[in-house]
């Protein structure tokens, strides 16, 4: 179990944000969503990704010839370069970034055992203070269920205080499996309408709302629910209300909202994606948000706005 291989794409560590006190926050690869507005783009495909920096880049097509794949091209001189990206996520050599010497092509994501993690973590305790610990977040944890079950269960046998951000997207044996070991869950709710969620995520919520139904009857964890704001998509009055209606159906009492924002897009140029709100940098204004709180209000949900919240 020590020897189980996660691939990670980011540790952070002082996160405020994401569960009690100062804490150390993992991101896992790859989730089983496709959210138009994912602020973690390089988080979603399950294996490692080539992230190309156009800005840094002289075209001096060095990758080019170091590529023995061939998935480097170039249109014409002086142009930057195109990656077939097809080819490239299945490279195992990355001899581009060593051949690249301007820092202008990085990977992202990279693999690591149970116990190099905790080596890790251990190695942030002393900056937690006593109430922190380790999120773990993605991408989806729960696209990884065997790893991420032996970082908890890890974590929980040496008495660090863990907590888990996730989409409500895995099978439900899975969540049974960790939820011993996780004392925090924090819980999204996109759209409470299975065409809606199907439009703005790719997938339906029908096993979302079950798994939200079953944590919740299980009264051990403690589940935080949050809501995207996300305007023309989750934010109409019907919405909000079948989300309230929802949460008063499994005996939830709280809801932590959160507005869109665009911190992530510039990463999708990265990967060769493109972010759906590009054209369109819309976010929820303070008022719209203090709206949807009060119509939460309405219906006994306290409801929280942004991460200046308890939780
Ligand atoms: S080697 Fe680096 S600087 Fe040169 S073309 Fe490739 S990415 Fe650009
Ligand atoms: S990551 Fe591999 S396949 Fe992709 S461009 Fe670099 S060397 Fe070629």
């Amino acid at each position: 179990m020590a020897n189980r291989k996660g691939l990670i794409f980011d540790i952070q560590g002082f996160s405020v944000h994401d569960g009690p006190g100062c804490r150390t926050l993992v991101f896992l690869k790859g989730c089983p969503l496709r959210c138009k507005w994912c602020s973690n783009p390089e988080g979603i495909e399950p294996h490692i990704q080539l992230m190309y920096y156009r800005d840094r880049c002289v075209m001096d097509y060095a990758c080019k010839y170091a590529c023995k794949s061939h998935a480097i091209h170039v249109q014409r001189t002086e142009a930057p370069i195109t990656i077939n990206r097809k080819i490239c996520n299945q490279c195992i050599d990355f001899e581009c970034i060593n051949a690249c010497n301007y820092n202008a092509l990085n990977i992202s994501g990279y693999y690591m055992t149970v116990d190099e993690l905790m080596g890790k973590i251990q190695k942030d305790r002393q900056y937690w203070g006593p109430k922190g610990g380790v999120t773990l977040s993605g991408g989806e944890p729960m696209f990884q269920p065997d790893f991420t079950r032996a970082v908890l269960q890890q974590c929980y046998d040496s008495y660090i205080h863990t907590a888990m951000e996730t989409s409500g997207y895995a099978a439900w044996i899975h969540y049974k499996k960790v939820l011993d070991y996780l004392e925090w869950i924090f819980f999204d709710l996109k759209h409470m309408d299975q065409k809606m969620h199907k439009m703005g995520t790719g997938l339906s919520n029908k096993l979302i709302l079950n798994n939200a139904r079953k944590i919740a009857s299980q009264k051990e964890n403690k589940l935080v629910f949050r809501m995207p704001i996300i305007p023309g998509f989750n934010d109409s009055l019907e919405n909000i209300i079948a989300t309230a209606e929802f949460l008063n159906s499994i005996d939830m009492k709280e809801i932590n909202i959160l507005p869109l924002h665009h911190l992530g897009s510039s990463k999708y140029d990265l990967l060769s994606l493109k972010y759906y709100y590009k054209e369109h940098l819309i976010t929820p204004t303070s008022v719209q948000m203090e709206k949807i709180r009060d119509i939460f209000g309405n219906y006994s949900i306290k409801c929280y706005i942004g991460s200046n919240t308890p939780f």
